[in-house]
């Protein structure tokens, strides 16, 4: 959500910029600016893409050596070239960009308007970079320290970066709970919400951390202070990632090529910790906490969006085969309900970006009342990979297509391989099946790359249904939560309105909306309750729905019944997910293609949501 660069060195700063937001694009934005200074500083800023703001600047002189970007994702004030980012202090001395909310920011404005200060924009972030102008001034003080001021009386989320007119050789940033990062370039620096940006600069990295405010300076080393006005040594990391996971790859979409990736990706999250041959699973990264979670008596599971719903996924797994009892809960519910959590409580974080604010409150508050926390995450150094006791990454690579795919079936590999441990370490499993399941998960990846393999009946579907209003989809057990991870997918990118519901629920309501019209997408393949929701399908057909199902290959019968049937491998009943959910991407996919949607960044959706 929203997107930060900055660049301090001898080369010419506009350039590296704005190849930054375009990398950062995939967050999710409405507006986007620009601060450069040469002789002078200068803001360029306007509603709308990247692109607009090329446009927007194309006359202008660029020249300047240090500069500051952003991609807006509004919250305090509509999406329009006012309130769009760097904003400028009363006097243009400094300009400032701003990710997060500054929730005091009425009281803080108030405040500032009686000392004379008039605001152009509605934003939080405006009221903050005149709190740091009012500081400065008045208390006499640089502006590394006035910025350390200001924080200290700030409420929120932040991640910045302040430029200051007359000092063309430094820049300032600092966070709490928004990322922000540092690359070190040999004579340069690059700051950024995340390492894409940077990555074809430099490798080496530092991850500031909460309440930590950096001073970046072409004469002097890196300097790091808490806004408690404690010293902090940079802690430099190397970037494992690379160039070309952050491009298209000849696919038309980035969603496109992320889908395609999944045998890849599934392996990946798998690499170094499935070991069918030797009838064994590692996951280092919580190595030490394999006692708590086998003598824990429950597991809550904490997420929003997708990764709630691989979460879902998790608690048949979990339920299945290593028999402890597991709740599902949507970060945002679960921290603002007064829930009831005991030390021996093992609480799983799941997250894409390891930055959602609602997971990482959630995070804190189980943290606070003695459970322990371990993190699903896909972003390497992420705030939730840090604020968790241990964790595993999915290793699924870059996902820049804002609805998630391949860190979906990243998450639920990862669950899989847990609940498999776990079920081990309890003796909830016996020693050859569990093999057998190791056997079998390491087929997965082949299986997923066969289900990739033609396109032709998801475009023929898409093509006939790519007009309608409604979407149905159904399931029962384990493809419950794919039923509702598919009607995201379709309302995320093509604005077509779909519900996910188990397929029992039907008769309790929505089977009220079913008429010619209505397509329901049923997955059929369960094994367990094939029958009944064979059933279901019949149930729709008597109302005259028409009838999309998802059946294990080789399943004549449902041919018959179905208007369209698509077959995907044939599998142990707990790995469907990661196989029924592929045609339902893909689906997805094709019906907001050809409904002209943008896929890669639907309107008002960002891919890292850092606001609750
Ligand atoms: N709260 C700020 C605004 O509305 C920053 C939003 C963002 O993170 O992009 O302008």
């Amino acid at each position: 959500m929203c997107g930060i660069v900055a660049y301090l060195g001898p080369k010419e700063a506009y350039p590296i910029l704005i190849n930054g937001l375009r990398r950062l694009e995939y967050r999710g934005y409405d507006s986007a600016g620009v601060a450069l200074l040469n002789d002078s500083l200068e803001v360029y800023k306007t509603k709308g893409k990247v692109a607009d703001l090329e446009n927007f600047v194309k006359e202008v002189d660029l020249r300047g050596t240090i500069g500051i970007a952003h991609t807006r994702w509004a919250t305090h004030g509509e999406p329009n070239d006012v309130n769009a980012h760097p904003h400028f202090s009363q006097s243009k001395e400094i300009a400032l960009i701003h990710n997060g909310i500054i929730e005091n920011y009425a009281p803080l404005r108030s405040e500032l308007e009686t000392r004379g200060y008039v605001f152009e924009s509605s934003t939080d972030t405006e009221v903050l970079t005149n709190l740091i102008e009012d500081i400065r001034k008045n208390e006499n003080v640089s502006l590394f320290e006035a910025v350390r001021i200001a924080l200290n009386q700030v409420i929120g989320a932040y991640a910045i970066v302040v430029i200051d007119a007359k000092d063309p050789n430094s820049l300032i940033a600092a966070r709490k709970g928004s990322p922000l990062v540092i690359g070190i370039g040999n004579d340069d620096y690059y700051i950024a919400s995340d390492a894409t940006p940077i990555i074809e600069y430099t490798r080496n990295v530092v991850y500031l951390d909460d309440e930590e405010i950096a001073l970046i300076s072409r004469s002097s080393d890196l300097k790091i202070k808490t806004i408690r006005n404690k010293e902090k040594t940079p802690y430099v990391q190397e970037l494992e990632m690379n160039l070309s996971a952050l491009e298209k790859g000849g696919f038309e979409h980035f969603m496109l090529k992320e889908i395609f990736e999944q045998p890849q990706s599934i392996r990946d999250s798998m690499r170094g910790r499935l070991h069918a041959d030797i009838g064994s699973v590692s996951l280092g990264g919580i190595i030490d906490y394999e006692q708590k979670l086998v003598n824990a008596k429950r597991i809550i599971i904490v997420a929003c969006g997708t990764s709630w719903h691989a979460g879902l996924v998790g608690e048949y797994l979990f339920e299945d085969i290593a028999r402890i009892p597991v709740e599902v809960e949507y970060a945002s519910e679960f921290r603002y309900r007064n829930p009831v959590i005991y030390e021996s409580d093992v609480v799983i974080a799941i997250s894409q970006s390891g930055e959602t604010a609602d997971t990482l409150a959630a995070i804190d508050l189980a943290k606070q009342k003695g459970a322990t926390i371990l993190g699903i995450c896909n972003v390497v150094g992420s705030s939730i990979a840090r604020a968790t006791h241990a964790g595993s990454y999915t290793h699924a690579g870059p996902e820049i297509g804002v609805a998630s795919t391949k860190a979906f079936t990243a998450q639920v590999t990862l669950l899989t391989l847990m609940a498999l441990r776990l079920a081990q370490l309890k003796g909830t499993i016996t020693k050859t099946r569990f093999v057998h399941l190791l056997n079998e998960l390491e087929r997965i990846p082949d299986k997923v790359a066969k289900t990739l393999q033609s396109s032709k009946k998801v475009i023929e579907i898409a093509e006939k249904y790519k007009d309608v209003r409604n979407f149905l989809y159904l399931g029962r057990g384990y493809n419950f939560p794919v039923a509702l991870e598919g009607a995201l997918k379709l309302k995320e990118i093509s604005y077509i309105h779909a519900e996910g519901y188990p397929a029992a629920e039907m008769k309790h309501g929505p089977i009220a909306l079913i008429d010619e019209e209505m397509p329901v997408v049923v997955i059929a393949t369960n094994k367990g309750t094939y029958d009944k929701v064979v059933s279901n399908i019949q149930e729709v057909k008597a109302r005259k729905g028409q009838v999309i199902a998802i059946v294990t290959e080789g399943n004549v019968a449902v041919y018959g019944m179905a208007d369209y049937v698509i077959e995907i491998p044939e599998t142990e009943e707990m790995f469907v997910p990661l196989l029924a959910t592929v045609p339902l991407q893909k689906l997805a996919y094709y019906i907001a293609v050809m409904r002209g949607c943008n896929v890669d960044q639907p309107r008002n959706l960002a891919k890292s949501v850092t606001v609750e």
